[in-house]
């Protein structure tokens, strides 16, 4: 079975998806970490965002490498561990930026079908139920208030000891949405066969508990 998770930053998807993979022994494929390595290569690189051919033919050429368990989960490009470096709010802006150049998005879907070929996966992203996998047994559409989804990236950058403050919080999310959402690649949108759930307001716990309830539906 493939399980499809898409929906805005700060939903909740990364947590919902690890959770489902644990209880159901799935493969956990976090489809933003790879356009958060075409990312990162591209600010290393000191490649102008305009670059469009350039950052393609990197994005084609990269060696993305997502390792270990749902516990500890390794990014690397050709060797670097870039695991923790992708994690910054430059690194979600930029991504959000090279994400909507076509050639990446090829380049990048082709892997992720082979990554989920097998089935038994669980994969997050933007457009996996839309594009990715059009076939997924289940797909979740995770939403949650602006206000919802602000409070938990800030709270999660405070951990890190990257936030600012939640208003600038709340103004990055809002513009990566804008832009994953009116993009003409593949645009953040729902799948017209995918179940939405509101996380605003649930705990993890409830939240994994509708998505098991859909899950039962189909097994
Ligand atoms: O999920 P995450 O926040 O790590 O994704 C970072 C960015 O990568 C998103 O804002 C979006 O622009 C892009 N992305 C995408 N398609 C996906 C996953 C992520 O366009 N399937």
């Amino acid at each position: 079975m493939i399980i499809a998770i898409d929906g805005p930053a700060g939903a909740g998807k990364s947590t919902v998806a690890k959770a489902l993979a644990r209880k159901l022994n799935y493969l956990y494929i976090d489809t933003g970490a790879m356009y958060r390595a075409v990312a990162w290569k591209v600010l290393q690189d000191e490649i102008e965002f305009e670059n469009v051919t350039r950052i393609g033919q990197l994005a084609a050429e990269l060696n993305i490498n997502l390792t270990g368990s749902v516990d500890d989960l390794r990014v690397s490009v050709d060797g670097d561990d870039i695991t923790n470096e992708i994690r910054t709010p430059e690194i979600s802006q930029a991504a959000s930026i090279v994400s909507a150049i076509p050639a990446v998005r090829r380049a990048l879907v082709n892997r992720q079908q082979e990554m989920g070929r097998a089935g038994n996966v669980v994969m997050e992203g933007r457009d996996i139920g839309t594009v990715v996998f059009p076939q997924a047994e289940v797909k979740i559409y995770l939403d949650a208030s602006t206000d919802a989804r602000a409070q938990r990236r800030f709270t999660e950058d405070l951990q890190k000891g990257a936030a600012a403050s939640i208003e600038a919080t709340r103004t990055a999310i809002e513009t990566r949405d804008t832009r994953d959402s009116s993009r003409a690649d593949s645009p953040l949108v729902k799948a017209a066969d995918a179940v939405y759930i509101d996380s605003s307001g649930f705990t993890i716990e409830e939240v994994i508990e509708q998505v098991l309830a859909v899950i039962r539906t189909k097994a």
